[in-house]
């Protein structure tokens, strides 16, 4: 049996160089690009106005449009629908869609689990079932139901993209292509909690909106929440960011779960305030979700008033982000890659 190859997942350039191998001309890989990630075509047969032939070659190679498997999907009362699709590698991963009117996003997976062992985070708690490949990463926004709608993506969901940077870098080119979904980069964001290797690559290209998890601004506590920081302290992070500011259209954040009775003190605030001091940013301030991996508790609405002030008192922007999602366990750091509700 032929293995089943998909398409999804390769760039214009990597099309072309298929279409050349079959024989056909080059300019036929701009042509499949436009149909899988602009017309969203699900199988080689709708395209149209390519040879039958060269359609049935692809066919005969192997070729398909997406190989992803969608599992189940989970739809929520605030607008927000979780799905889980598989892949034939058996990785499992989570997508979630959120109808905020106008902005439509689609939140997407860059791995089936993850290796950061974040303590707050149940994706961490679960272990790591691999690195999805690009045409994975990108199918996540073409298999939707609401594919055509969306016009947000936040590479926020399972797994952390710089641990899987040469994949995303390709699903970030698709993204914002011409040829490819051809999203605006400052309507993508992708989140991480910067490993600094991957930090300059990045920060040289600047491909959409870059969100850091800080969650402290004390490196031992920060540590004791987030191993990652023994191994990339968060002062080397703003050393580099520092060095590489994100410039126009694209903007830097800081995500920060707040953790009642833990990180939300008016020492934190200055702390916070005194560490990003000489970057332009915002910190986007997200109250714990809930879940059986872990043992913190949700600020009370008191708790969040007091350390807001105080972030304003020392001159911290701030959001604060409640998580759609949360009912169907599809909320930051809830993702489990589930088979059943958890609603
Ligand atoms: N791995 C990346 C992106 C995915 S997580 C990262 O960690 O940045 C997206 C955001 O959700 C991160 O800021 C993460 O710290 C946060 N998060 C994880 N678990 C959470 C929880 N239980 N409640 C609220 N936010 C959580
Ligand atoms: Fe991984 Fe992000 Fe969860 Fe940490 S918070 S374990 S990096 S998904």
């Amino acid at each position: 049996m032929i293995e089943k190859k998909p398409l999804t997942g390769l760039t214009s350039k990597e099309l072309s160089a298929l279409a050349t191998v079959l024989g056909a001309p080059g300019e036929y890989g701009y042509v499949i690009a436009k149909w899988i990630y602009r017309k969203r075509a699900k199988s080689l047969s709708e395209i149209n106005d390519l040879p039958k032939r060269i359609l049935k070659e692809l066919e005969q190679e192997g070729y398909e449009i997406s190989n992803a498997i969608g599992i189940d999907s989970f739809p929520g009362t605030d607008g927000s629908t979780r799905y889980l699709l598989t892949n034939p590698n058996g990785q499992y991963y989570e997508s979630v869609f959120m109808d905020n009117g106008k902005r439509k996003t689609l939140c997407v997976s860059s791995q089936s689990g993850c290796r950061m062992g974040c303590r707050f985070c149940m994706t961490g708690s679960i272990g790591f079932m691999g690195n999805l490949d690009t045409s994975s990463i990108v199918d996540q926004v073409l298999v939707v139901p609401e594919s055509k709608s969306i016009n947000r993506l936040v590479i926020m969901g399972m797994g952390e993209p710089f641990d899987n940077y040469d994949a995303i870098e390709k699903a970030l080119e698709i993204f914002t292509a011409n040829w490819g979904l051809a999203l605006g980069k400052a309507n993508i964001t992708l989140s991480t909690v910067g490993i600094a290797n991957k930090l300059e690559p990045f920060l040289s290209k600047q491909p959409c909106n870059l969100a850091i998890s800080l969650h402290s601004p004390f490196p031992e506590e920060r540590a004791m929440l987030m191993p990652v920081e023994n191994s990339s302290p968060i002062e080397r992070v703003i050393d580099i960011l520092k060095r590489y500011p994100l410039k126009k259209p694209v903007r830097l954040s800081f995500e920060y779960v707040a953790l009642s009775g833990i990180n939300t003190s008016e020492e934190h605030a200055k702390a916070i305030a005194a560490l990003l001091k000489g970057l332009k940013y915002h910190l986007n301030i997200i109250p714990w979700n809930e879940h059986p991996a872990a043992q913190f508790n949700k600020p009370e609405k008191e708790e969040l008033y007091r350390f807001t002030s105080w972030l304003n008192q020392n001159g911290v922007l701030w959001t604060i982000r409640h998580s759609k999602g949360n009912e169907t366990g599809a909320a930051c750091g809830q993702m489990a890659g589930k088979w059943q509700s958890t609603s």
